[in-house]
């Protein structure tokens, strides 16, 4: 989508460049839908042999039953060592999937990628980013990889030519998609990834009555409130709150976490943020660990003291 190619495009082109000189083998550019027109310019600039294009109308907007099945085919038609996408949550609905009907080896959260003794090794993420996992692939061609934002910076090529665009057909005729979308996610308003200031409670709150101590003490800092997982689980808080693993990764200036134990999968959505404040009754928590300063006491009492202190100035 848009008028120029997103960092991702930048990042993966790069990423792909890199694999198909370590694996010695020709670098396509698979495009599923219809071909935005800087497509082969991108393409030149990144050191892309060819563009392969499987433009259907059932791939015009996101449908994983059609996307597993024209990639399918397209492997079934073409050689192909190695299938690399950019992590995107549709890609993660459609890179396990394909590989469950190819047989092949797949890896999320790809980082990095090496070829040694002629052998596949993929760097990932693990446990929520607190480690990395080295995969070594076999069996099955091809090994599907899907790459994390960032993973690599884009770093242009010498630009060679612009490649030509190869359409190729898929039959997608009996495909019927099983998953209908009845409405769309809300994604009004201010989002969790960009607030300088969050103020996120957890269970130590004592119960859903108190989630508004954080948004009152979020309110006064300009900042927004987060949550846990167990107290959106059980709605003191909207899933949009949710910091951590399978919720929100934030990268804020200031972090304060009220009631919040600082498990793993938590800390995984706010372990970026430049300043941690911990407010916890229980001295050993884990949280301390990763905060900056630490205030050992009832959330309930300390979190409307904050707000008074505040406001009052
Ligand atoms: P608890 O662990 O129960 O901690 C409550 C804390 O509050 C304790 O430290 C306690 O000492 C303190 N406390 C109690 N009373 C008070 C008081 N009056 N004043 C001050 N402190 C008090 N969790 C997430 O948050 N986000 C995720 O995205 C996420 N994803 C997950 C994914 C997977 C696959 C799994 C397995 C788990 C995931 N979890 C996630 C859950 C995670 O493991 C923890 O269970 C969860 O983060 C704990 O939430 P909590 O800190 O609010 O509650």
């Amino acid at each position: 989508d848009g008028d120029a190619p997103s960092d991702e495009i930048g990042e993966l082109l790069t990423f792909a460049r890199k694999a198909s000189a370590a694996l010695d083998t020709e670098l396509r550019w698979l495009i599923l839908g219809p071909a935005p027109e800087w497509a082969a310019q991108a393409a030149a600039r990144y050191g892309v042999a060819g563009i392969d294009r499987i433009d259907d109308p059932k791939l015009s907007s996101f449908a994983p039953d059609a996307f597993v099945e024209a990639l399918a085919q397209y492997c079934g038609q073409n050689e192909t060592t190695l299938l690399l996408f950019s992590q995107t949550f549709d890609v993660r609905l459609v890179a396990p999937r394909l590989a469950g009907r190819l047989g092949s080896p797949v890896v999320i959260n790809g980082l990095d990628l090496a070829v040694e003794d002629g052998r596949l090794r993929v760097t990932a993420s693990a446990y929520g980013g607190d480690t990395r996992a080295v995969y070594e692939l076999a069996g099955q061609r091809p090994h599907i990889v899907t790459v994390m934002p960032k993973a690599t910076l884009a770093e242009p090529a010498d630009g060679g030519a612009a490649p030509a665009v190869r359409d190729v057909t898929v039959d997608l005729s009996g495909v019927e998609e099983r998953i209908r979308v009845v409405e769309p996610a809300r994604a009004e308003g201010a989002r969790l990834e960009d607030a300088e200031v969050i103020v996120a409670g957890g269970r130590g709150l004592g119960g859903p009555e108190n989630f508004r101590l954080v948004e009152e003490l979020a309110e006064a800092l300009g900042g927004m409130a987060g949550a846990s997982r167990p107290i959106v689980d059980d709605g003191w808080a909207d899933p949009s709150r949710q910091v951590g693993l399978t919720g929100k990764i934030a990268q804020p200036a200031l972090y304060i976490a009220a009631g919040i134990s600082g498990a793993s999968q938590h800390m995984a959505g706010c372990s970026a943020a430049k300043v941690i404040v911990a407010i916890n009754r229980d001295a050993d928590a884990a949280i301390f660990r990763y905060a900056s300063y630490g205030i050992v006491g009832d959330c309930v009492e300390i979190l409307p003291e904050l707000t008074r202190a505040l406001t009052e100035r």
